[in-house]
């Protein structure tokens, strides 16, 4: 803590990875020897950037970038870029510092990153973001390439940010390096799936969470937060097997459809027209809009799935959700859930799904896509899908396995660390002190 003040979300994951490693390093000496933990947990590199723009009154803006490149053990570093006003260097260490394990957790080679800035993409026209993506690229392009670093996307980051990014970088290089960046359209080297992939994996992982404890998604009543690209797919996964979500939410309130959510009218507002949460009753009028997005977890349900943004739940949160009736969680966003609500979710034997794992599909996709890249081709749909389905079904009984070796059988969130930590301290072990 004294080396990385005022970087709560930061400490928050480390202390909460590090605590689940104790049972591993009695049983490990050789990374005591090796001091394992504090390699990992500092970056090999975090890079801090001017990112100047002009709006289009003629206005110049500062904002400020960052790329961390945690680890590189096990492959290249990977992970998204985030624009959010929040974005500052404990919540992209903290981003980091957990894509090293998920990442992991995936079974490729990929090692942990994740960059961004403290822009806010909210109200800017589209000439502004593709001039702010550019001034952005311009510094990181310096920085990454396919065997160095791959970015992608995140929060603020879709497909049009991706697409200004990577046409700034091929102008940069002066040729067609689709490896670079994930995440692309699919006329320019783009995945079927990568845009579904966090959303149908999240479902994936809680599908076979449930189905260890004899239950199915079907008649399930659903709450998500979010509607941004998690959200949306977790939405239209859940449905297709069977069950009823009736919450989605934005950063201004949240809507309730008893009815269940319409994803077609959410998938337009959002990904289209880019329009708020709100305007769904406009189509919809019996559903119903309230202005504060926290109280979407008011609303009973048995599937909790929080895909929007970091600590949506806290402890009370997670009692009224218990006391609503909910028997399992599964985090799509990165760190939504407080280690106070995790314990109480444990304490009350709720399956509970952590983000590293049950989110790892997104970058699971973007490494298939990287490998799509390699070899020039693509694969159809189904065959993306079936790998993706495959890789999480990989990623529970791993976490599962590690958890039940290590005394804590039926705990994924102590499961996935460890899981995803022993490759990358075994590839720290191996390559020496460096
Ligand atoms: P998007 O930008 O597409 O969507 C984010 C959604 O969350 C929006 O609906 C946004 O609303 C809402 N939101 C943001 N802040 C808040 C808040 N404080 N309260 C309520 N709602 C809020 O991002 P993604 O869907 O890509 O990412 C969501 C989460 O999933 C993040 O934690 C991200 O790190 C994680 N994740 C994403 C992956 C991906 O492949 N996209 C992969 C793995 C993890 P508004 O529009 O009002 O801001």
């Amino acid at each position: 803590c004294n080396r990385n003040p005022d970087e709560a979300e930061f400490h928050q994951v480390v202390k909460e990875i590090f605590d689940s490693l104790i049972p591993v390093i009695a049983q490990h000496p050789e990374y005591i020897k090796q001091s394992i933990l504090e390699r990992i947990v500092e970056p090999e590199r975090l890079i801090t950037f001017r990112v100047p723009w002009v709006d289009d009154e003629g206005n110049i803006h500062v904002n400020r970038g960052y790329r961390v490149q945690f680890n590189s053990a096990i492959g290249p570093y990977k992970g998204g870029l985030r624009f959010h006003p929040s974005v500052n260097p404990s919540v992209i260490k903290f981003l980091g510092f957990e894509q090293i394990f998920k990442n992991s957790l995936t079974g490729q080679p990929i090692g942990g990153g994740k960059g961004g800035a403290d822009f806010d993409p909210k109200g800017k026209s589209d000439a502004e973001i593709m001039r702010f993506s550019q001034s952005f690229m311009h510094e990181l392009g310096q920085h990454i390439g396919p065997d160095v670093d791959i970015p992608a996307g995140d929060i603020g980051v879709g497909p049009r940010e991706i697409g200004y990014m990577f046409g700034q970088y091929k102008k940069m290089q002066g040729r067609f390096e689709a490896g670079t960046i994930t995440g692309k359209g699919m006329n320019y080297g783009g995945s079927l799936v990568r845009k579904e992939a966090t959303g149908y994996g999240t479902i994936y992982f809680v599908e076979k969470m449930l189905e260890k404890q004899g239950i199915s998604f079907k008649d399930q009543t659903v709450a998500v937060s979010g509607s941004g690209n998690v959200s949306i797919y977790a939405i239209e996964k859940a449905k297709e097997l069977g069950a009823k979500v009736v919450t989605c939410s934005d950063s201004d309130g949240y809507i309730y459809d008893e009815q269940g959510i319409d994803v077609e009218t959410v998938k337009r507002l959002k990904e289209v027209e880019r329009r708020r949460i709100e305007d769904y009753t406009d189509e919809h009028p019996h559903a119903k809009y309230f202005e504060s997005p926290t109280d979407v977890w008011t609303v009973p349900c048995t599937v909790a799935l929080p895909c929007a943004t970091q600590q949506e739940i806290d402890e009370e949160t997670a009692n009224q959700l218990i006391k609503n009736g909910v028997i399992a969680v599964g985090e799509g966003a990165n760190m939504p859930t407080t280690l106070e609500a995790i314990n109480v979710f444990k304490k009350n034997n709720v399956h509970f799904a952590p983000a590293k794992a049950a989110n790892a599909g997104g970058v699971a996709v973007s490494s298939l896509e990287m490998a799509q890249n390699n070899m020039g081709f693509s694969w159809s749909f189904d065959e993306v899908d079936g790998r993706l389905r495959e890789i999480m079904k990989n990623i529970y009984d791993n976490s599962s396995e590690a958890a039940e070796t290590y005394g804590y059988a039926g705990d994924l969130v102590i499961g996935a660390n460890i899981s995803g930590f022993l490759k990358v301290a075994d590839a720290m072990v191996a390559q020496g002190v460096v």
